[in-house]
Protein backbone atom coordinates (compact mmCIF):
# COMPACT_ATOMS: atom_id res chain seq x y z
CA UNK A 1 0.00 0.00 0.00
CA UNK A 2 0.99 3.49 -0.85
CA UNK A 3 0.14 5.77 2.01
CA UNK A 4 -0.23 9.38 1.94
CA UNK A 5 -1.77 11.94 3.73
CA UNK A 6 -5.13 11.35 1.66
CA UNK A 7 -5.27 8.02 2.61
CA UNK A 8 -8.72 7.71 4.23
CA UNK A 9 -8.19 7.95 7.99
CA UNK A 10 -9.38 4.77 8.89
CA UNK A 11 -7.01 3.32 7.10
CA UNK A 12 -3.83 4.98 8.60
CA UNK A 13 -5.09 4.38 11.72
CA UNK A 14 -5.75 0.20 10.51
CA UNK A 15 -1.62 -0.22 9.33
CA UNK A 16 -0.32 2.23 12.68
CA UNK A 17 -2.14 -0.18 14.93
CA UNK A 18 -0.82 -2.95 13.05
CA UNK A 19 2.81 -2.45 12.74
CA UNK A 20 3.72 1.05 14.58
CA UNK A 21 5.15 0.68 18.05
CA UNK A 22 4.11 4.20 20.12
CA UNK A 23 6.28 5.35 22.35
CA UNK A 24 4.55 5.98 26.10
CA UNK A 25 1.25 4.46 25.13
CA UNK A 26 -0.74 1.86 26.31
CA UNK A 27 -2.74 0.22 23.48
CA UNK A 28 -5.39 -0.40 25.68
CA UNK A 29 -6.43 3.01 26.28
CA UNK A 30 -6.65 3.65 22.25
CA UNK A 31 -9.03 1.33 22.00
CA UNK A 32 -10.88 1.34 18.38
CA UNK A 33 -10.57 4.59 18.22
CA UNK A 34 -6.81 4.50 17.39
CA UNK A 35 -4.12 7.52 17.24
CA UNK A 36 -5.17 10.63 16.02
CA UNK A 37 -3.38 11.10 12.69
CA UNK A 38 -1.60 14.95 12.14
CA UNK A 39 -0.88 15.14 8.82
CA UNK A 40 0.16 18.97 8.61
CA UNK A 41 1.26 21.97 10.83
CA UNK A 42 1.18 25.64 10.86
CA UNK A 43 2.25 28.30 13.53
CA UNK A 44 0.30 27.12 16.41
CA UNK A 45 -1.79 24.76 14.80
CA UNK A 46 -1.78 21.03 13.56
CA UNK A 47 -4.53 19.70 11.22
CA UNK A 48 -5.64 15.56 11.48
CA UNK A 49 -6.06 13.47 8.98
CA UNK A 50 -9.93 14.16 9.97
CA UNK A 51 -9.33 17.55 8.76
CA UNK A 52 -10.00 18.96 12.43
CA UNK A 53 -7.11 22.38 13.42
CA UNK A 54 -5.95 21.74 16.54
CA UNK A 55 -4.54 23.90 18.72
CA UNK A 56 -0.68 22.95 20.15
CA UNK A 57 -1.02 24.33 23.74
CA UNK A 58 2.70 21.67 24.38
CA UNK A 59 4.36 22.81 20.98
CA UNK A 60 4.80 19.35 20.07
CA UNK A 61 6.77 18.15 23.06
CA UNK A 62 7.82 21.04 24.27
CA UNK A 63 9.82 21.76 21.69
CA UNK A 64 8.25 24.04 18.41
CA UNK A 65 9.38 27.19 19.70
CA UNK A 66 9.32 29.30 16.71
CA UNK A 67 6.06 27.71 15.72
CA UNK A 68 5.05 25.17 12.83
CA UNK A 69 6.16 25.93 8.68
CA UNK A 70 9.00 27.81 8.89
CA UNK A 71 10.19 27.93 5.55
CA UNK A 72 13.81 29.74 6.61
CA UNK A 73 14.10 26.50 8.35
CA UNK A 74 13.09 24.09 5.40
CA UNK A 75 15.40 26.42 3.19
CA UNK A 76 18.20 25.91 5.79
CA UNK A 77 18.12 22.36 5.94
CA UNK A 78 18.19 22.04 1.46
CA UNK A 79 20.81 24.64 1.54
CA UNK A 80 23.12 22.27 4.05
CA UNK A 81 21.99 18.93 2.63
CA UNK A 82 23.38 20.16 -1.23
CA UNK A 83 26.51 21.37 0.49
CA UNK A 84 27.83 18.97 2.88
CA UNK A 85 24.35 16.82 4.14
CA UNK A 86 27.27 14.88 6.16
CA UNK A 87 30.43 14.53 7.72
CA UNK A 88 31.37 13.88 11.83
CA UNK A 89 33.46 15.63 14.03
CA UNK A 90 35.66 12.18 15.02
CA UNK A 91 39.08 11.90 14.96
CA UNK A 92 40.64 15.54 14.61
CA UNK A 93 37.86 16.70 11.84
CA UNK A 94 35.07 19.59 12.12
CA UNK A 95 32.68 21.57 9.86
CA UNK A 96 31.68 24.67 9.46
CA UNK A 97 27.97 24.55 10.85
CA UNK A 98 29.12 22.74 14.01
CA UNK A 99 31.79 25.03 14.73
CA UNK A 100 29.47 28.13 14.25
CA UNK A 101 26.73 26.82 16.31
CA UNK A 102 29.25 25.64 19.35
CA UNK A 103 30.48 29.48 18.86
CA UNK A 104 26.73 31.21 19.22
CA UNK A 105 25.82 28.67 21.84
CA UNK A 106 28.88 30.06 23.88
CA UNK A 107 27.73 33.52 23.02
CA UNK A 108 24.09 32.70 24.38
CA UNK A 109 25.16 31.15 27.27
CA UNK A 110 25.29 32.07 30.56
CA UNK A 111 28.92 32.46 32.53
CA UNK A 112 32.03 30.66 31.51
CA UNK A 113 29.93 27.94 29.71
CA UNK A 114 32.10 27.75 26.83
CA UNK A 115 32.00 24.40 25.14
CA UNK A 116 29.41 22.46 23.61
CA UNK A 117 29.64 18.25 23.38
CA UNK A 118 27.22 17.26 20.45
CA UNK A 119 24.30 14.98 20.62
CA UNK A 120 21.57 13.57 18.95
CA UNK A 121 19.04 13.95 21.56
CA UNK A 122 18.43 15.98 25.55
CA UNK A 123 18.50 12.01 26.23
CA UNK A 124 22.02 11.29 24.61
CA UNK A 125 22.97 14.29 25.90
CA UNK A 126 22.75 13.39 29.61
CA UNK A 127 24.18 10.20 28.71
CA UNK A 128 27.14 12.24 27.71
CA UNK A 129 26.85 14.54 30.87
CA UNK A 130 26.74 10.95 32.97
CA UNK A 131 29.96 9.78 31.69
CA UNK A 132 31.47 13.26 31.33
CA UNK A 133 31.28 14.28 35.16
CA UNK A 134 32.45 11.01 35.66
CA UNK A 135 35.75 10.87 33.62
CA UNK A 136 36.12 14.29 34.90
CA UNK A 137 36.20 13.24 38.44
CA UNK A 138 39.00 10.21 37.25
CA UNK A 139 41.19 12.61 35.08
CA UNK A 140 41.56 15.12 38.58
CA UNK A 141 42.43 11.84 40.98
CA UNK A 142 39.09 11.29 42.60
CA UNK A 143 37.73 7.94 41.12
CA UNK A 144 35.50 7.28 43.62
CA UNK A 145 33.72 10.60 42.79
CA UNK A 146 31.27 9.09 40.76
CA UNK A 147 27.89 9.15 42.27
CA UNK A 148 25.15 11.61 40.84
CA UNK A 149 22.44 12.48 42.63
CA UNK A 150 19.24 13.13 40.60
CA UNK A 151 15.52 14.19 41.68
CA UNK A 152 12.00 11.28 42.51
CA UNK A 153 9.53 12.69 39.54
CA UNK A 154 12.50 14.45 37.23
CA UNK A 155 12.76 13.49 33.89
CA UNK A 156 16.10 13.54 31.69
CA UNK A 157 15.22 11.08 29.02
CA UNK A 158 15.06 7.61 27.91
CA UNK A 159 18.18 5.94 27.46
CA UNK A 160 19.42 3.23 30.56
CA UNK A 161 21.65 6.22 31.51
CA UNK A 162 19.34 9.42 31.19
CA UNK A 163 16.35 7.83 32.48
CA UNK A 164 18.71 6.23 35.30
CA UNK A 165 19.01 9.81 35.95
CA UNK A 166 15.61 10.86 36.10
CA UNK A 167 13.14 9.65 39.25
CA UNK A 168 10.17 8.28 37.18
CA UNK A 169 9.17 5.12 39.31
CA UNK A 170 7.47 3.51 36.47
CA UNK A 171 10.37 3.61 33.88
CA UNK A 172 12.64 2.46 36.93
CA UNK A 173 10.55 -0.18 36.71
CA UNK A 174 11.01 -1.77 33.29
CA UNK A 175 14.22 -3.13 32.63
CA UNK A 176 16.10 -1.75 35.59
CA UNK A 177 18.51 1.22 35.98
CA UNK A 178 22.33 1.93 36.66
CA UNK A 179 24.34 2.06 40.16
CA UNK A 180 25.72 4.64 41.78
CA UNK A 181 23.08 7.08 41.05
CA UNK A 182 21.08 8.50 44.00
CA UNK A 183 17.74 10.46 44.25
CA UNK A 184 16.13 13.53 46.37
CA UNK A 185 12.66 14.33 46.47
CA UNK A 186 11.42 16.77 44.60
CA UNK A 187 9.79 20.20 45.34
CA UNK A 188 6.22 19.67 44.78
CA UNK A 189 4.44 21.80 47.71
CA UNK A 190 0.95 21.55 46.30
CA UNK A 191 0.97 17.49 46.40
CA UNK A 192 3.68 17.15 49.67
CA UNK A 193 4.03 19.83 51.28
CA UNK A 194 1.76 18.96 54.34
CA UNK A 195 1.49 22.00 57.21
CA UNK A 196 5.11 23.79 55.83
CA UNK A 197 4.52 26.86 54.20
CA UNK A 198 6.39 27.03 50.46
CA UNK A 199 9.19 28.67 51.56
CA UNK A 200 9.89 26.20 54.79
CA UNK A 201 9.20 23.53 52.45
CA UNK A 202 11.72 24.91 50.00
CA UNK A 203 14.46 24.75 52.22
CA UNK A 204 13.55 21.62 53.14
CA UNK A 205 13.40 20.19 50.17
CA UNK A 206 16.75 21.31 49.06
CA UNK A 207 18.16 20.53 52.20
CA UNK A 208 17.82 16.55 51.30
CA UNK A 209 20.65 17.09 49.07
CA UNK A 210 22.65 18.47 51.36
CA UNK A 211 21.83 14.83 53.77
CA UNK A 212 22.32 13.04 50.93
CA UNK A 213 25.56 14.19 50.10
CA UNK A 214 26.62 13.35 53.60
CA UNK A 215 25.04 10.41 54.15
CA UNK A 216 26.93 8.94 50.67
CA UNK A 217 30.44 10.50 51.72
CA UNK A 218 30.90 14.51 50.55
CA UNK A 219 34.03 13.12 48.53
CA UNK A 220 32.11 10.73 46.61
CA UNK A 221 29.48 12.65 44.87
CA UNK A 222 30.21 13.61 41.56
CA UNK A 223 26.95 15.80 40.18
CA UNK A 224 23.76 17.23 40.81
CA UNK A 225 21.31 17.06 37.95
CA UNK A 226 18.00 18.63 37.84
CA UNK A 227 15.79 20.84 35.72
CA UNK A 228 15.02 24.32 36.43
CA UNK A 229 11.50 23.64 36.23
CA UNK A 230 10.66 20.30 36.05
CA UNK A 231 8.86 19.53 32.84
CA UNK A 232 7.23 16.47 32.19
CA UNK A 233 6.91 15.52 35.94
CA UNK A 234 4.05 18.03 35.76
CA UNK A 235 5.37 21.50 35.20
CA UNK A 236 6.65 21.60 39.37
CA UNK A 237 8.21 25.07 40.21
CA UNK A 238 10.43 24.84 42.71
CA UNK A 239 9.15 27.99 46.34
CA UNK A 240 11.63 30.64 45.30
CA UNK A 241 13.63 29.64 48.63
CA UNK A 242 14.32 26.11 46.81
CA UNK A 243 17.18 27.43 44.61
CA UNK A 244 19.20 29.66 46.16
CA UNK A 245 19.72 27.24 48.89
CA UNK A 246 20.54 24.12 46.50
CA UNK A 247 23.54 26.40 44.80
CA UNK A 248 24.84 27.26 48.62
CA UNK A 249 24.87 23.59 49.15
CA UNK A 250 26.75 22.50 45.72
CA UNK A 251 29.26 25.04 46.13
CA UNK A 252 29.81 24.16 49.56
CA UNK A 253 30.91 20.57 48.84
CA UNK A 254 32.33 21.42 45.69
CA UNK A 255 30.11 19.19 43.53
CA UNK A 256 29.19 19.62 39.93
CA UNK A 257 25.84 21.25 38.88
CA UNK A 258 23.97 19.89 36.24
CA UNK A 259 21.49 22.16 34.99
CA UNK A 260 18.98 19.99 32.17
CA UNK A 261 17.39 22.74 30.36
CA UNK A 262 16.26 20.96 27.52
CA UNK A 263 13.18 22.12 27.86
CA UNK A 264 13.46 25.73 30.09
CA UNK A 265 16.34 26.38 27.44
CA UNK A 266 16.08 28.76 24.53
CA UNK A 267 13.53 31.27 25.66
CA UNK A 268 10.62 29.01 27.20
CA UNK A 269 10.66 30.55 29.97
CA UNK A 270 11.12 34.02 29.23
CA UNK A 271 15.33 34.33 29.25
CA UNK A 272 17.29 32.54 26.95
CA UNK A 273 17.84 29.82 29.86
CA UNK A 274 15.95 29.18 33.12
CA UNK A 275 19.53 29.37 34.92
CA UNK A 276 19.33 32.85 34.36
CA UNK A 277 16.02 33.19 36.07
CA UNK A 278 16.89 31.29 39.06
CA UNK A 279 20.43 32.56 39.45
CA UNK A 280 22.03 28.97 38.65
CA UNK A 281 25.74 28.77 38.37
CA UNK A 282 25.53 25.24 36.70
CA UNK A 283 28.17 23.33 35.25
CA UNK A 284 26.88 21.64 32.92
CA UNK A 285 23.62 22.36 30.54
CA UNK A 286 21.71 20.14 28.75
CA UNK A 287 20.30 21.35 25.73
CA UNK A 288 17.59 19.94 23.08
CA UNK A 289 14.12 20.57 21.90
CA UNK A 290 13.94 24.22 21.29
CA UNK A 291 17.56 24.46 19.84
CA UNK A 292 15.84 23.55 16.62
CA UNK A 293 12.30 23.80 17.05
CA UNK A 294 12.14 20.53 16.49
CA UNK A 295 12.86 20.87 13.08
CA UNK A 296 15.86 18.68 13.39
CA UNK A 297 17.44 16.53 16.21
CA UNK A 298 20.06 17.60 17.73
CA UNK A 299 21.43 17.61 21.90
CA UNK A 300 24.31 18.73 23.33
CA UNK A 301 25.97 19.68 26.46
CA UNK A 302 27.20 23.46 27.28
CA UNK A 303 30.43 22.86 29.45
CA UNK A 304 32.32 25.06 31.70
CA UNK A 305 36.14 26.28 31.23
CA UNK A 306 37.09 23.90 33.46
CA UNK A 307 35.13 20.67 32.62
CA UNK A 308 36.47 21.43 29.21
CA UNK A 309 39.55 21.87 29.84
CA UNK A 310 39.68 18.33 31.91
CA UNK A 311 38.02 16.29 29.72
CA UNK A 312 39.98 17.49 26.72
CA UNK A 313 42.91 16.68 28.29
CA UNK A 314 42.10 13.02 27.80
CA UNK A 315 40.57 11.69 25.08
CA UNK A 316 36.92 11.28 25.85
CA UNK A 317 35.36 8.01 24.79
CA UNK A 318 32.62 8.99 23.41
CA UNK A 319 30.43 10.59 20.91
CA UNK A 320 27.85 9.75 18.35
CA UNK A 321 27.50 9.07 14.55
CA UNK A 322 24.89 12.27 14.63
CA UNK A 323 26.88 14.22 17.16
CA UNK A 324 26.58 17.72 15.26
CA UNK A 325 24.99 16.71 12.36
CA UNK A 326 25.99 19.41 10.08
CA UNK A 327 22.34 19.40 8.86
CA UNK A 328 21.26 19.79 12.11
CA UNK A 329 23.39 22.42 13.17
CA UNK A 330 22.23 24.54 10.41
CA UNK A 331 18.89 24.42 11.32
CA UNK A 332 19.73 24.98 14.97
CA UNK A 333 21.48 28.64 13.30
CA UNK A 334 18.91 29.34 11.45
CA UNK A 335 16.53 28.71 14.38
CA UNK A 336 18.22 30.83 16.79
CA UNK A 337 19.10 33.59 14.03
CA UNK A 338 14.88 33.49 14.00
CA UNK A 339 14.31 34.07 17.69
CA UNK A 340 17.09 36.75 18.43
CA UNK A 341 15.54 38.63 14.64
CA UNK A 342 11.85 38.43 15.90
CA UNK A 343 12.89 39.15 19.39
CA UNK A 344 10.75 35.88 20.41
CA UNK A 345 12.25 35.78 24.24
CA UNK A 346 11.61 39.29 24.45
CA UNK A 347 8.42 39.04 23.70
CA UNK A 348 7.67 35.74 26.26
CA UNK A 349 9.05 37.97 28.79
CA UNK A 350 7.87 41.28 28.28
CA UNK A 351 3.94 41.15 26.48
CA UNK A 352 2.64 37.58 25.81
CA UNK A 353 3.99 35.17 28.91
CA UNK A 354 2.41 38.12 31.46
CA UNK A 355 -0.60 37.91 29.09
CA UNK A 356 -0.71 33.69 29.49
CA UNK A 357 -0.03 33.94 32.82
CA UNK A 358 -2.93 36.31 33.16
CA UNK A 359 -5.53 34.60 31.65
CA UNK A 360 -4.09 31.07 32.88
CA UNK A 361 -4.39 32.34 36.38
CA UNK A 362 -8.18 32.55 35.67
CA UNK A 363 -8.70 29.42 35.62
CA UNK A 364 -7.82 29.32 39.14
CA UNK A 365 -11.77 30.08 40.18
CA UNK A 366 -12.65 26.73 38.86
CA UNK A 367 -13.98 24.34 41.00
CA UNK A 368 -12.02 21.60 39.87
CA UNK A 369 -8.75 23.82 39.75
CA UNK A 370 -6.58 24.36 43.38
CA UNK A 371 -2.88 25.30 42.45
CA UNK A 372 -2.30 27.21 39.19
CA UNK A 373 1.24 27.20 38.18
CA UNK A 374 3.14 28.96 35.80
CA UNK A 375 6.27 30.62 34.36
CA UNK A 376 7.10 32.26 30.93
CA UNK A 377 5.18 29.55 28.53
CA UNK A 378 4.90 27.25 30.73
CA UNK A 379 2.00 26.21 33.10
CA UNK A 380 0.20 23.83 35.22
CA UNK A 381 -3.58 23.31 36.59
CA UNK A 382 -3.49 20.60 39.57
CA UNK A 383 -7.18 19.53 39.54
CA UNK A 384 -8.54 18.11 42.98
CA UNK A 385 -11.71 17.87 44.88
CA UNK A 386 -11.31 20.24 47.48
CA UNK A 387 -8.65 23.21 47.02
CA UNK A 388 -9.06 24.35 50.69
CA UNK A 389 -7.20 21.34 51.74
CA UNK A 390 -5.01 20.64 48.53
CA UNK A 391 -7.24 16.90 48.47
CA UNK A 392 -5.56 14.64 45.62
CA UNK A 393 -8.34 12.94 43.57
CA UNK A 394 -7.97 9.18 45.46
CA UNK A 395 -10.26 6.81 43.49
CA UNK A 396 -7.87 6.08 40.75
CA UNK A 397 -5.40 8.62 40.40
CA UNK A 398 -4.56 9.95 36.89
CA UNK A 399 -8.06 9.23 36.21
CA UNK A 400 -9.40 13.24 36.15
CA UNK A 401 -6.98 14.43 34.21
CA UNK A 402 -7.14 11.79 31.54
CA UNK A 403 -10.23 12.67 31.33
CA UNK A 404 -9.73 16.06 30.96
CA UNK A 405 -6.99 15.78 28.83
CA UNK A 406 -9.67 13.80 26.60
CA UNK A 407 -11.97 17.18 27.27
CA UNK A 408 -9.25 18.69 25.54
CA UNK A 409 -8.40 16.27 22.73
CA UNK A 410 -12.09 16.54 21.91
CA UNK A 411 -12.10 20.37 22.02
CA UNK A 412 -9.55 20.83 19.73
CA UNK A 413 -6.39 21.46 22.32
CA UNK A 414 -3.82 19.49 23.12
CA UNK A 415 -3.21 20.35 26.84
CA UNK A 416 -1.07 17.20 28.05
CA UNK A 417 -1.83 15.48 31.79
CA UNK A 418 0.92 14.15 34.76
CA UNK A 419 -1.99 12.23 36.85
CA UNK A 420 -4.06 15.19 37.72
CA UNK A 421 -1.93 18.15 37.17
CA UNK A 422 -3.26 19.40 33.75
CA UNK A 423 0.16 21.31 31.82
CA UNK A 424 0.69 23.71 28.57
CA UNK A 425 3.91 24.44 26.97
CA UNK A 426 2.92 26.41 24.00
CA UNK A 427 4.93 27.90 20.72
CA UNK A 428 6.30 30.77 21.76
CA UNK A 429 5.06 32.42 19.13
CA UNK A 430 1.86 32.26 20.05
CA UNK A 431 -0.63 35.49 20.07
CA UNK A 432 -2.92 37.18 22.60
CA UNK A 433 -5.69 35.64 20.03
CA UNK A 434 -4.67 32.26 20.22
CA UNK A 435 -4.20 32.46 24.36
CA UNK A 436 -7.36 33.46 24.58
CA UNK A 437 -8.82 30.54 22.61
CA UNK A 438 -6.64 27.78 24.87
CA UNK A 439 -8.17 29.19 27.61
CA UNK A 440 -11.36 28.98 26.75
CA UNK A 441 -11.15 25.23 25.22
CA UNK A 442 -9.42 24.63 28.50
CA UNK A 443 -12.09 25.96 30.45
CA UNK A 444 -14.56 24.55 28.37
CA UNK A 445 -12.60 20.98 28.71
CA UNK A 446 -12.80 21.53 32.89
CA UNK A 447 -16.66 22.26 32.59
CA UNK A 448 -16.98 19.01 31.02
CA UNK A 449 -14.58 16.85 33.14
CA UNK A 450 -16.64 18.17 36.58
N1 LIG B 1 15.61 16.28 29.67
C1 LIG B 1 14.43 16.84 29.83
C2 LIG B 1 14.26 17.88 30.89
C3 LIG B 1 13.36 16.49 29.01
O1 LIG B 1 12.16 17.05 29.19
C4 LIG B 1 13.57 15.54 27.99
C5 LIG B 1 12.47 15.16 27.09
O2 LIG B 1 11.32 15.46 27.31
C6 LIG B 1 14.83 14.97 27.87
C7 LIG B 1 15.84 15.37 28.71
C8 LIG B 1 15.09 13.92 26.84
O3 LIG B 1 15.19 14.49 25.59
P1 LIG B 1 14.96 13.59 24.28
O4 LIG B 1 13.54 13.13 24.30
O5 LIG B 1 15.31 14.53 23.17
O6 LIG B 1 15.91 12.45 24.35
Amino acid sequence: TILSTNTPSEELRRVDAAHHMHPFTNNSELGDKGARVVTRASGCWLTDSDGNRILDAMAGLWCVNIGYGREELAEAAKRQMLELPYYNTFFQTSHVPAIALAARLAELAPGDLNSVFFAGSGSEANDTNLRMVRTYWQAKGQPDRNVIIGRWNGYHGSTVGAMSLGGMKGMHEQGGVLDGIEHIDQPNWWSEGGDMSPDEFGLERARQLEEKILEIGADRVAAFIAEPVQGAGGVIIAPDTYWPEIQRIVDKYGILLIADEVICGFGRTGNWFASQALGLRPHIMTIAKGLSSGYQPIGGSIVCDEVAEVIGGVEFNHGYTYSGHPVACAVALENLRIMEDEKIVERVRDDTGPYLKERFESLGDHPLVGEVKIIGMMGSLALTPNKAIRAPFTSDVGTVGFICRERCFANNLIMRHVGDRMIISPPLVISRDEIDTLVERARLSLDETL
